[in-house]
């Protein structure tokens, strides 16, 4: 593999800097902080409860709803406040990475809110709101097969690269977000913006899931560490 080395000095497999912390917030049922190079993501969870929104409610299951949201300050140019078709996109994927995971029929007529703050954003949001939102999930109790971990691969300078910035993303060539549950390697979400041959698209998931497996380790130790000390 190529021995390029990327705009902010990482090989081509190099995860940016992590952090992940578990049960930071005092008033939601569980809740998590993590900083992905410059990204910084809050979640909170809630549930399962019973909702107010009755005609979101199944009468066999518990369902998921997550709310993915960035913060006007969150970008150089000022985010327009509310949602928008990109927000609404990556919080109906973001439930969809997530619910395989979670052991929701266990609570009919029962909802899990899940809320994704993005503080600050410097590319890869989507999955580092996944990666945070399943270390919150097990944080408020809720049953889980596994943890789900977000990581993307893409396309830069015509090398397959792991975890791209917010530059590698915007002059980079294809963009591959995955999230998976890394217990079983099952993929809860793959999406690929952007131009990859057949073997380019393969050696980005394969990437990716490398990725994960890494980031995944990240928020064992968290959650222990969250654990231990009570
Ligand atoms: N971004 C931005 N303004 C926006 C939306 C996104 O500056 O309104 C930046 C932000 O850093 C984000 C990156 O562009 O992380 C890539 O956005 P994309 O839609 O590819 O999603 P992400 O990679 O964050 O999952």
């Amino acid at each position: 593999m190529s021995e390029m080395i990327r705009e902010d000095g990482r090989k081509y497999n190099e995860l940016r800097p992590i952090k992940i912390e578990a049960g930071v917030l005092e008033r939601a049922d569980g809740s998590a902080y993590l900083e992905v190079g410059g990204n910084k993501i809050l979640v909170a969870v809630y549930g399962p409860r019973e909702s107010y929104i009755r005609r979101l409610l199944e009468p066999n299951t518990g369902v998921i709803r997550c709310r993915y949201n960035m913060a006007p300050f969150s970008v150089d140019d000022r985010k327009r406040p509310g949602p928008d078709r990109r927000s609404s996109e990556i919080s109906k994927i973001t439930a969809d990475a997530l619910r395989p995971a979670l052991m929701l029929e266990n609570y009919p007529r029962s909802m899990v809110d899940v809320y994704i703050e993005v503080i600050e954003a410097e590319g890869g949001t989507r999955c580092a709101g996944i990666t945070a939102a399943s270390v919150a999930l097990v944080d408020a109790g809720v049953p889980m097969k596994d943890i789900v971990v977000g990581c993307a691969a893409g396309k830069v300078n015509d090398e397959v690269v792991l975890d791209l910035s917010e530059v590698e993303d915007k002059e980079g060539q294809a963009d591959v977000p995955i999230a998976m549950m890394p217990r079983t390697g099952e993929i809860t979400l793959l999406q690929s913006d952007g131009d990859l041959s057949e073997e380019e698209f393969q050696k980005a998931i394969d990437l990716a899931m490398e990725g994960c497996k890494k980031v995944s380790e990240l928020q064992k130790e968290a959650l222990m560490k969250r654990y231990s000390t009570e």
